[in-house]
């Protein structure tokens, strides 16, 4: 589905643009500055992860881009346009052709094979049920489960669900995917191959891929890696003290992991 392009979009502008971005919840005493005076670019086609501690504006700044929230203050502008602008129909629309959504939990609906949970995203789109079949097996092909079109999330490993996902974040074809700790459900070896698999969007879909995650491993598939801390996105001596941190705690192997075939120094491929 390839959206008409506005006329501001150009190459050269990043896809994703955020100016001073602030977002508070509540007011008064109970005032939370989730995220404050973030500006930052993200090129088209890169895998961007936001790293840091819990409660440090990851997910809320992963809303923003994504058109889930709105900011408090400053402009959120994502493949040409003005987020922060929009009103909640907008941006619902706008979401739908724009953004495949990955969550830690999977949220597949129980009761649906993995071919109807995966075909859900397109009923907003004018298709006839053969045409979202037929995508859906599509996307079940490139996450490598074709072949569990029929099967019940229940009946899939978390790996294999979380993949069905996926599938359904990509069956629209979108710009951007977005994934809020994407492995933070999953064991060592399901989440190297949704790691794999985010980075192959990229590579081989060309999608730009945004990925909240606590997970050091994921240093080894990203092109960038953006540092929060307490609402503030760290530059200079601070996100390269915390990218160091990050190194140290990828430097040794598992322990006790006799069956791990890995090498944990793999060097980014
Ligand atoms: P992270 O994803 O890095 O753990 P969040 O972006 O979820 O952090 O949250 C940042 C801060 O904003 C936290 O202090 C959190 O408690 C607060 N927060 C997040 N969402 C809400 C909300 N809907 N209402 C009030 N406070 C919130
Ligand atoms: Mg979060």
């Amino acid at each position: 589905m390839s959206a008409a392009r506005t006329p501001e979009e150009s190459p050269i502008e990043p896809l994703i643009r955020l100016k001073s971005v602030s977002r508070v919840y509540g007011s008064g005493a109970a005032q939370v500055r989730a995220l404050e005076d973030a500006s930052i670019d993200i090129r088209a086609g890169q895998f961007v992860a936001f790293m840091g501690p819990s409660g440090s504006g990851k997910s809320t700044l992963l809303n923003l881009v994504s058109g889930i929230d709105r900011p408090t203050r400053g402009e959120v502008r994502v493949a040409g346009r003005r987020l922060d602008q929009l009103d909640e129909d907008a941006l619902s629309r706008w979401r739908a052709r724009h953004v495949g959504l990955i969550f830690q939990f999977f949220n597949l609906m129980p009761v649906l094979s993995a071919r109807d949970n995966v075909a859900l995203p397109l009923l907003l789109f004018d298709l006839t049920r053969g045409e979202r079949r037929r995508r859906a097996e599509i996307a079940l092909r490139v996450v490598g489960l074709a072949d569990r079109a029929d099967h019940t999330p229940a009946m899939l490993s978390g790996g294999e669900q979380q993949r069905v996902a996926i599938a359904r974040a990509l069956v629209t074809d979108p710009d951007l995917v977005v994934a809020d700790e994407p492995t933070g459900d999953l064991d060592a070896v399901g989440a190297e191959v949704v790691l794999d698999l985010l980075r192959m969007l990229r590579r081989e879909l060309g999608k730009t891929v945004i990925m909240v995650t606590h997970d050091p491993r994921a240093l080894r598939y990203v092109d960038r890696v953006v540092h929060l801390d307490k609402g503030r996105l760290l530059q200079g001596a601070d996100a390269e003290q915390a990218a160091q941190a990050l190194e140290l705690a990828l430097g040794l192997p598992e322990p006790a992991s006799p069956t791990s075939a890995r090498d944990a120094r793999e060097p980014r491929a």
